[in-house]
Formats: C-alpha cells, sequence, structure tokens
C-alpha cells in the first residue's frame, strides 16, 4: 500500500474579523474574497426578528460554496501548473484565503448573528439542525469561547500555521532529489525502464530521480542491494532538514492553540470530530490490533528472510526496508508464478481506463462522455496537455451530475503522488439552481513510450480504482448543502468508500473485464491472475505494521501537550526493537522520512484513518459482494446509502444503515490475511 491522500478542499473550513481593507490590495483572490465579505456583512445585518435558517445559516453555507468556486482553479495550480508564475499566484490565493477564513471564524458580529438563530431555532428537520450544529461547533473550535485576548493570540498561531504549512507542502513538491546511477548499479532493471522519457542521462550516469515511475520500479527490480539501500534512503530524506524545521514548529504551534482551547493535545482536538472521537480510542485502535498482525509480520519476515538467503548465499543475510519489495517479487515468480513485470504487460492504461469506465457506468447507471476538446470553450481549464476532462450523466434520468478531470502522468513540479481533488461541491442554492460537482484526479503512472503504451503495474491499477472511489464520492453527491457535500464526511472514514472500491482489482470476474496484453490483447491467463490472487496477503502483516508506523508516528507528533518533539527522535523510538519496535526492520540512521510526510499537514493526527476506514470499507465489501460486484442493483443500493448522503449524518449511521446490521472487524481481519489465526 502506498501512501495516499484526499485532498478535499472542502468541507472543515478554517475560520475571521476583517473588514474590506485588511484584504491585501494585490491578492489574486481579491475580488473573490469582497464578494464573500459582503455576504458575510449581509448576514451579520439582518434584524434579530428577522433571521431565520435560511437567511443566516444557509446563507453563511451559500458564502462557503461561493468561496470555493470563485477561488478553487487558481487554489488548485501549485498542484498541476507548468507555469511558475500559476504556481505562485495560487499559492498566495491559498494563504489569502485560509488567512481571510481564519480571521472569518473568530469574527464576533458573525458568532452572534448564528447565535441569536441558534436561540429561536425550531422545527428544523435532521440534516437542518446537523448543520446548525456544525456551524456552531466550527466557531467554538475556532476559539470564540475564549476571551478577545486568547482569541487574538490563537489567530496569530493559526495565520503562522497556515504560512508553515504551504512553506512545508511546497518544499516537498519542488524536491529535487536525484541519484546518479551507472547501468551496472542499475542491473535487473526490465529494458523498458529506459525507456522512460523522463530519465534523464548524464553521459554514462542515469539521473534517476525519486518520483514513483522511476523510484518504485527500482524497489522491485534492481538487483543491486546498494542501489536500492541509496535510493531508499535518499527517498526518506526529501525535502531535507529544513522540513524537519518546518514540521516541528508547526507540531508546535498546533500544541499551543490545543492548550489555549483547552484541549490535553492537538491529536483530542482533531479526533474530537472523527468517528474515533478522541486520541484514547485510536490508541485503543491500535493496542488491539497491533498483536494479531504481529503473528502475520513474523512469518512475512521468515519467507522474505529465507528468500534473501537463497538469493545472496548468504546464510546470516538479514531484511531491510529497500528489500522487502524486491523480495517479494522474486516469491511471487518464484512460489506463485506471477511476474511482476510480466502482469504489467496485461495493465495497459488505456484499457484499465476502459474497464473502471465501464464497470462505474454499469454499476452507478452511468455515462462518461470525454468532452476534453470543447473544455476550455466551456470555460473549464486544461492546465496542460495530459489534462482530460469527462462529464458524467446519469442514464437514468438524462441529467448531468458533474464532471472530472484526468492528470495522469509526472513531470516536474507536479504533485508527486496520487489525489483526489474535489474542486467544486454539490450545492443547491436558494434559487432552485445546482451546482454540478468537480473532481481532479491527479495520479503519476509511466508516461507512454514511441512504441508502448503506459503500462501499469497491479498496485497502480488499485490506487487508480481507489482515487476513482473518492471522484464518484465527490461526483455522485446530493447534498443540498456545501458543508456536507461529496467527501465532507469525518476525516476517518473518508478512505473507506476508496478502499472498497480496490478489492474490484481483485476479482477474477472484474479483471476478465479488462485485462488485455497490449500486443496481443489476449486475456490475462487463467494461471496468473489465479497466482496473483493467492499472492494478495503475501507480506500484508509487514504492510499493515508500515501503516501502523505512520498512524502511530502522526498520533504521537500530536500527543506531547507542549507540540516539544525531537521529530526525527520520535521516529525512531516507534522503530526501535528496543522500543515500540512497531515494525520488523532495523531503523535506518540519517533518514527523515517526516521531511516529505505530506499527510502531516492535513491528515494530522488523522493518518489512522485509512486503518480505521479499512474496517467499514471491509465490511461494506462483504456486502457490496452479497449483491453482485457487477450488479447494478447492488451499485445502486451503495450509491444511494453512502455515494449520495456525504456527511448529511455521521459515519457510523451510514454504515449502519447500508449494512443493516453492527459493524464488526472479522471482513478486516479477513482481509489481512489474518482469518486462519
Ligand atoms: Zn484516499
Amino acid at each position: 500500500m502506498t501512501a495516499r491522500i484526499l485532498m478535499a478542499v472542502t468541507g472543515v473550513v478554517a475560520c475571521a474579523s476583517v473588514t474590506l481593507a485588511q484584504i491585501p490590495d494585490d491578492s489574486p483572490v481579491r475580488a473573490a474574497l469582497q464578494r464573500a465579505e459582503t455576504a458575510v456583512i449581509a448576514i451579520e445585518a439582518i434584524p434579530g426578528r428577522k433571521r431565520t435558517f435560511e437567511n443566516t445559516i444557509v446563507a453563511l453555507d451559500d458564502m462557503y460554496g461561493r468561496l470555493e468556486i470563485d477561488t478553487n482553479m487558481i487554489r488548485f495550480m501549485p498542484y498541476v501548473s507548468t507555469d511558475p508564475d500559476e504556481r505562485d499566484a495560487g499559492e498566495r490565493a491559498e494563504q489569502d484565503v485560509a488567512d481571510w477564513l481564519i480571521d472569518l471564524e473568530k469574527r464576533e458580529p458573525l458568532y452572534d448573528a448564528v447565535r441569536a438563530y441558534a436561540e429561536r431555532a425550531s422545527g428544523l428537520t435532521a440534516t437542518q439542525q446537523r448543520l446548525l450544529d456544525h456551524t456552531l461547533r466550527d466557531f467554538r473550535r475556532a476559539g470564540m469561547s475564549l476571551s478577545p485576548e486568547k482569541r487574538a493570540e490563537l489567530t496569530t498561531i493559526h495565520k503562522t500555521l497556515n504560512k508553515l504549512s504551504i512553506e512545508f507542502e511546497k518544499n516537498i513538491r519542488q524536491d529535487e532529489t536525484t541519484v546518479p546511477l551507472t547501468r551496472e548499479e542499475l542491473a535487473g532493471m526490465p529494458d523498458e525502464y529506459f525507456e522512460n522519457p523522463s530519465l534523464r542521462q548524464s553521459g554514462d550516469l542515469y539521473m534517476v530521480d525519486v518520483s514513483y515511475p522511476q523510484f518504485n520500479p527500482i524497489m522491485e527490480y534492481c538487483q543491486i542491494e546498494q542501489t536500492r539501500h541509496k535510493m531508499w534512503v535518499a527517498y526518506k530524506r526529501r525535502a531535507g532538514t529544513g522540513n524537519v524545521r518546518v514540521i516541528e514548529q508547526i507540531i508546535e504551534l498546533r500544541a499551543e492553540a490545543a492548550d489555549l482551547l483547552g484541549y490535553d493535545h492537538p491529536a483530542d482536538y482533531e479526533i474530537e470530530i472523527k468517528m474515533a472521537r478522541n486520541a484514547d480510542t485510536v490508541i485503543e485502535f491500535y493496542r488491539k490490533l497491533r498483536p494479531l498482525v504481529r503473528k502475520k509480520a513474523l512469518r512475512d519476515l521468515e519467507e522474505l528472510v529465507a528468500a534473501k538467503r537463497r538469493h545472496t548465499g548468504d546464510r546470516d543475510a538479514k531484511i531491510y526496508a529497500w528489500d522487502t519489495n524486491f523480495y517479494l517479487n522474486r516469491i511471487k515468480k518464484e512460489k506463485y508464478a506471477v511476474d511482476s513485470k510480466l502482469v504489467r504487460q496485461y495493465f495497459p492504461l488505456d484499457a484499465v481506463l476502459d474497464g473502471l469506465f465501464s464497470i462505474t457506468q454499469n454499476l452507478y447507471g452511468l455515462e462518461y462522455r470525454d468532452v476534453t476538446a470543447r473544455a476550455r470553450s466551456q470555460g473549464r481549464p486544461l492546465w496542460h496537455a495530459d489534462a482530460r476532462l469527462y462529464e458524467v450523466w446519469d442514464k437514468a434520468t438524462g441529467e448531468m451530475l458533474g464532471e472530472f478531470y484526468l492528470d495522469m502522468h509526472p513531470r516536474p513540479n507536479k504533485y508527486g503522488h496520487a489525489a483526489q481533488w474535489g474542486l467544486v461541491q454539490h450545492k443547491v442554492w436558494p434559487d432552485g439552481s445546482v451546482s454540478k460537482p468537480v473532481a481532479a484526479l491527479v495520479c503519476n503512472f509511466a508516461e507512454p513510450t514511441a512504441d508502448r503504451p503506459s503500462l501499469m503495474s497491479h498496485d497502480e491499477v488499485e490506487t487508480f480504482f481507489h482515487e476513482f472511489g473518492h471522484c464518484l464520492h465527490t461526483i455522485l453527491s446530493e447534498s443540498t448543502y456545501y458543508r456536507f457535500s461529496g467527501t465532507s464526511v469525518e476525516r476517518d472514514f473518508v478512505e473507506a468508500p476508496s478502499q472498497m472500491f480496490e478489492n474490484w482489482v481483485w476479482d477474477a470476474d472484474v479483471l476478465a473485464t479488462f485485462a488485455r496484453h497490449y500486443e496481443t490483447g489476449k486475456p490475462l491467463p487463467d494461471d496468473l491472475l489465479d497466482g496473483m490472487i493467492r499472492a494478495r496477503h503475501l507480506g500484508s502483516g509487514m504492510a499493515a505494521e508500515r501503516q501502523f508506523f505512520y498512524g502511530l508516528y502522526d498520533l504521537k507528533c500530536h500527543l506531547d501537550p507542549d507540540g516539544d518533539i525531537d521529530s526525527t527522535q520520535l521516529a525512531w523510538d516507534l522503530w526501535d526493537p528496543a522500543g515500540e519496535n512497531v515494525e520488523l526492520y532495523d531503523p535506518v540512521p540519517e533518514t527523515y522520512f517526516q521531511s516529505a510526510f505530506g499527510h502531516l499537514t492535513g491528515y494530522q493526527a488523522g493518518y489512522y484513518g485509512y486503518q480505521w476506514s479499512l474496517v467499514y470499507a471491509c465490511d461494506m465489501f462483504q456486502r457490496f459482494k452479497e449483491l453482485g460486484m457487477l450488479s447494478p442493483d447492488a451499485g445502486r443500493y451503495y450509491r444511494d446509502k453512502i455515494l449520495s448522503r456525504g456527511g448529511t449524518t455521521d459515519g457510523m449511521n451510514l454504515v449502519r444503515d447500508y449494512l443493516g446490521r453492527e459493524p464488526t472487524m472479522d471482513a478486516y481481519l479477513k482481509h489481512l490475511g489474518l482469518d486462519a489465526e
């Protein structure tokens, strides 16, 4: 499993008491902020006796929805644009909008207006009540119950945090880590690796960077351990020690803010609004789970060590982090007859895309139309020749539901992982008009070469299905309010629809619909497919422990009341066999993975949510499978019960309602390969 990220620029809004004059004159989003400001002033000016749900609470939701529509494209550009000026303007816009929101949520007259309405509120529907409660909750969490002095202090902290978070993410995106390697040092790499047009050469040396298409194959195929080691260490030093200082400053400021707001530590502040509710529940989750998974991890390690000893002839050989994928690959080949290089040949990107499209169109009653050619004339920007735009139509109603962008290949300065952006959220406006959602999938799959299409590894196919799961969560939303649209669910539930959908790439009937050899067009041979499925749990214990490490690391960063941590030592302590011993590898000195651990901004004290959501994803998948993985009825049911509802009710209610019973961990344990325990 790779670290995936969902960037929802939605829902949980940051927060301000500014007047028009405080919006910077040269801000690239000045007009949008002025428009928002005007809307806020109008809400505040309503006389007490005329205050209604619509003109106060809904009007505020309208303001947020409008501001997002007015600013989202410019704020998205730092992640995808090739133009440095456009990226700079986007970062500036991000900062100005966030600063304005920080002030907004601490703005006394607006809070008074919302409270004045809350005091007389009556006859609200459950969703309306939820919108009111969440609005009040946002104000409380932004510091409205503090004295003006303390609130001013909090404002300064929040604005500094905002600036530092932008810097942290920018340093990751701008990282240019490159490792010069000779052809000999790259022994074992498949021929197509060297055909990658992005792989630069300098004399006899290959200048290998840490983008996925250049880094991942080395971990899988390179025969030279020193090369894998060198690349792995370079990868774990991305964004440099400068970013270690930035993240430590961020963690300290988060602790100061949590303290001002009366929480024990930032983790409790962050988790309060999630399914888990507090840090103790998450700690307990890991405490129960880790011993179960450890047994499987030990078996995994044993298998890997044996494979390495066979391969190297060294009877004392140990397994290091940079060995895992290489030896998993060898075991797959030796024990399951699965050659991952061969598997790729059955997953050309276009066939995967067609397959994914057919499956989801059929399941959810949709039709996708490629409208790239007329995107610009419809006012939809295309930031690069790789960007494509699709419309999503509902077959039953003949209605256009939304649009999504695909941007599939890496390039310099582009966001380096795979993620879904919700650019526009579903929203019903007071006049009855509807904003249709717009999503963007930003991925980094290998580019096609002159004589070969882009070939995807099975892991990449899984990643693509994962992100598309987020995309449909955004597009199929039917929420009236911006606040609850699409992926605006609890952050420890948001990865459930995406991770559930990963299961489709592990089903023989599903794969039979699209896996085709890129040259011969022949379907994936049965024995190869059978081997892939049998090898699914290979290394699953160690992979789960890797996820526990990330989750516990992120959590522990946010448990110190003063935020006074040595972020490198903290990783070491978790890893150390004499310490927490979360993983079975020896720790590696001189590395500081946290400098490029992008989840620390946006998912702070929330990385655990991947495993937490996975429990529900697995349980929901069981139900989906019973109903039929390719059945339009099953799709309709899931669309109605989960996807269309967004955050209009708690995640736990959604799950119960979909399952028709209380959720359990059984399916999750089976997913980890532990059902035999
Ligand atoms: Zn995700």
